[in-house]
């Protein structure tokens, strides 16, 4: 629901801003209306306080602009000037308002009861991040860590952990890919980067989680490369930012299946640095309780053993054991649905022992033993809990 009304809000200043340079001033005035009116209605069903403030702040600079402009169209019915000649809205402010529609701050909700296994990365996250957030009266305003990498196999739990650390502590979080951001907005790059850490730092407390870290600083040839150094360079800036003002709490929690990879420059800015392995036997039992507890409408037969499917699927990742426990409980379902019984009220028979063997024989593990070996071994030798 926020997020689809701030997406309304960001698309209506974005043609209030167009109306306003192209000197349409009637349009823009209505649609700067209208981005307040939708602001309005966000505050009221946002929660942190951080966030409203800055929605508030963008409602106050819409309905300033709309008044700005009613008067001097009353006033002189001279053409108002162009928003480029304004000071707050200035030039960025369209790309940065189109910027601002795609990074929206999302609100997780993972506990630690949902993530299996992982202690020792768990136990590090509490001490960095949730410790000092929640106990301001011990750490005062200051952030000991601010910069913290996730790194470990894919589908092992990077992103669970920093949702449930943002669910803990009721901050503002900001999830977005670092591949996407070099890929999918070639061009907006850099402007993204620093959109996204201003946002972060007027929502305040905040932790941006940037998945797969390790696109900014991969090597590259010709123009792109150019592009490359200068996105680095202007993440390195920005988290500069962060780590020289004491009183900033924001934390950027960045995560990577290729630690190897990452920049050394960017590397150094994050102190800790933290394996997120796959899991265990013991874990692996337990990813297979919580997954299946989510699932609606999941009976397990009698005849399944937990902890034989957990040893069945040594390698595997969480996310590999996820898959092929939807794979399982799929087989029931495929059975009504050639009995034509979906949508009579039917429900399917429960999850056997031998529909894991059948969903077992179809999926292998998705990480290769290397890469497991690369990330120990990177571990060994930068690793910092
Ligand atoms: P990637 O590196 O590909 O981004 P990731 O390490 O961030 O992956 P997640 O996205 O956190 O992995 O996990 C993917 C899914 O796998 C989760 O939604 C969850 O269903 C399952 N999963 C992975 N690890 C665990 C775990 N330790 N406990 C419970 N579920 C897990």
């Amino acid at each position: 629901m926020s997020s689809r009304l701030y997406n309304l809000a960001v698309s209506a200043a974005n043609d209030a801003i167009r109306y306003d340079a192209e000197g349409k001033v009637e349009l823009a005035i209505s649609k700067y209306l209208q981005a307040f009116d939708i602001l309005m209605t966000l505050i009221r069903y946002t929660e942190n306080k951080k966030l409203r403030d800055f929605y508030t702040d963008r409602a106050e600079q819409y309905l300033a602009r709309a008044y700005e402009l009613k008067s001097i169209v009353g006033k002189s019915k001279v053409k108002a000037p162009a928003l480029t000649d304004q000071k707050r809205l200035g030039e960025d402010e369209e790309l940065q308002s189109k910027i601002l529609s795609t990074i929206i701050p999302e609100k997780p909700n993972v506990s630690w009861d949902d993530i299996a296994g992982l202690e020792d990365a768990k136990k590090a996250i509490e001490e960095a991040i949730i410790l000092p957030l929640i106990e301001p009266e011990i750490f005062g305003n200051t952030l000991p860590w601010k910069g913290i990498l996730l790194f470990g196999p894919p589908g092992c739990g990077k992103t669970m952990l920093a949702k449930a650390a943002a669910s803990r502590c009721n901050v503002t979080f900001f999830n977005v890919s670092a591949a996407d951001i070099m890929v999918k907005w070639v061009g907006e790059s850099e402007q993204r980067i620093k959109v996204l850490f201003e946002m972060a730092r007027e929502t305040q407390p905040s932790i941006i989680f940037m998945d797969e870290i390790d696109a900014l600083g991969a090597e590259r040839t010709g123009v792109e490369s150019v592009v490359s150094t200068r996105v680095l360079s202007q993440m390195l800036q920005m988290m500069d930012g962060i780590l020289s003002k004491p009183d900033d709490k924001v934390i950027v929690l960045g995560a990577t299946n290729r630690p190897w990879v990452i920049d050394s420059a960017l590397l150094r800015r994050f102190d800790k640095r933290i394996l997120v392995p796959l899991p265990d036997l013991q874990a692996r039992k337990q990813i297979f309780k919580v997954t299946i507890a989510k699932m609606p409408n999941f009976k397990l037969a009698e005849d399944v053993d937990l902890d034989e499917l957990a040893k069945l699927t040594e390698g595997f990742s969480g996310d590999d054991i996820k898959k092929l426990c939807i794979a399982a409980w799929y087989i029931p379902i495929h059975e009504l649905k050639e009995q034509n019984m979906l949508g009579t009220g039917a429900m399917p028979r429960p999850v056997t022992r031998r529909d894991f063997l059948e969903a077992l024989q179809a999926r292998k593990p998705s990480v290769s033993p290397e890469e497991v070996r690369l990330n120990e071994e990177w571990n060994k030798k930068f690793g910092a809990k």
